[in-house]
């Protein structure tokens, strides 16, 4: 099965959508059965059957089909939001006194979350390397947590190296693969074992909803739907399933057009003499641009730029002299946008985060590229001493 079949036809031609072009929404908390013992019999089952909205639907089933097989793993489950997702599978994974690695930057609150569960003896570790995992591996240790490319710096990690590191210590890994979405890459066919996704992000497509999922074996998703899924109640709801199932149908055909515009505007900004750095794993100059190019299929359209600056003002000058980039966070939708964490987070944790003040996040659109980098051009232009 190729992805645009998965994304626009996989698991349509059932009975149960006569026929319909877009599956129903069944927007009913309940299922009725026509005995008790088919109750029963469902609720023995119920990460398979529809007993009631907080466990299973068959809209959000069907989304979770398709997830699963772009992701080439044998199930999936969706959640209200990435975080829904990210705190499940970390929680079906760890156990009290548990400790775990986190290599490279990952997503603020993924490590917020990590913070939390040390309220129960669950322990974690950054590291910024696999020998920097040789060193921080304890006895306790039983998860290894990435992102690749990694957050805010776009770093590349070797996922077959990591996951085979992994193996030999006996972990379990997981990682965040919202930046390439299934389309550019799929890290279970590369030894990962539970994928997670910001479905808000380019899955979705039209910043009009908010979703996440974990996809992997039958083996590890089962114990998650009845377990962490059922008892945080972070479940998805019909309705978004059926916007995450309308975002996939364009998702192969937005993904191309998100890595040509991307890839322009971060050429362009690459040659600016008031940019010292752009960090997008598929420009050639990127450190990581070799390894991405054998594990990935594409690239899509987040990248940071360091712009030549120490000063926050400058920044934020930047920033608002921009017209068709509109600030806010999120990405991965129609509309360019535009963030700084000097300007969003707090001085202290971006010191330590080691993140510049001239760092700038893009998220590159579906307008054309030529509009965003004249709109770049005259914001660089505009702040007076980065002319
Ligand atoms: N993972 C990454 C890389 C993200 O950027 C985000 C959100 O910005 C999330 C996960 C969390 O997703 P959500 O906002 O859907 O909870």
């Amino acid at each position: 099965m190729d992805d645009e079949w998965i994304c626009g036809r996989m698991g349509e031609d059932e009975p149960w959508m006569l026929g319909a072009v877009n599956p129903p929404v069944f927007e009913n908390s309940l299922f009725a059965f026509a005995t008790a013992e088919e109750l029963g019999e469902a609720i023995r089952n119920e990460d398979e059957r529809y007993v009631y909205w907080r466990g299973t639907n068959p809209t959000v089933d069907l989304a979770q089909r398709k997830l699963a097989a772009l992701e080439r793993g044998e199930r999936a489950k969706c959640f209200a939001s990435g975080m829904g997702a990210i705190s499940a599978a970390i929680s079906s994974q760890v156990s009290a006194e548990d400790h775990v690695l986190v290599l490279g930057a990952v997503y603020g609150p993924t490590t917020q979350f990590l913070r939390y569960l040390e309220k129960f003896g669950v322990t974690h570790t950054h590291v910024d390397s696999l020998q920097g995992c040789d060193s921080a591996i304890r006895e306790s240790t039983r998860l290894l947590y990435f992102e690749s490319p990694s957050y805010m710096r776009y770093e590349v990690f070797d996922i077959p190296a990591v996951t085979a590191w992994a193996a030999r210590h006996g972990l379990v890994t997981i990682m965040d693969n919202t930046w390439s979405t299934p389309i550019f890459q799929k890290p279970l066919t590369m030894g990962v074992d539970l994928v997670v996704h910001s479905l808000s992000k380019y899955v979705g497509g039209h910043s009009d909803l908010v979703g996440g999922v974990v996809a992997g074996s039958s083996r590890l998703i089962r114990p998650l739907a009845l377990t962490e899924y059922q008892l945080y109640g972070a479940a998805m709801a019909p309705h978004v399933a059926a916007k995450v199932i309308k975002g996939l149908r364009t998702l192969p055909v937005r993904m191309a057009a998100h890595q040509e515009r991307g890839l322009a505007v971060a050429a362009f900004l690459a040659g600016h003499p008031a940019v010292r750095r752009v960090n997008h794993p598929g420009l050639a100059s990127h450190p990581g641009h070799a390894l991405a190019v054998r594990q990935m299929s594409g690239f899509s359209s987040l990248f940071s730029v360091e712009l030549d600056t120490e000063s926050r003002q400058e920044v934020a000058e930047f920033l608002d002299l921009l017209r068709h980039f509109r600030i806010g966070v999120s990405w991965g939708g129609f509309e360019s946008l535009v963030n700084a964490p000097a300007l969003s987070t707090k001085e202290s944790v971006r010191a330590t985060m080691g993140i510049p003040v001239g760092l700038v996040r893009l998220s590159v659109g579906l307008e054309a590229a030529e509009t965003l980098i004249k709109d770049l051009g005259l914001a660089l232009e505009g702040v007076g001493r980065l002319a």
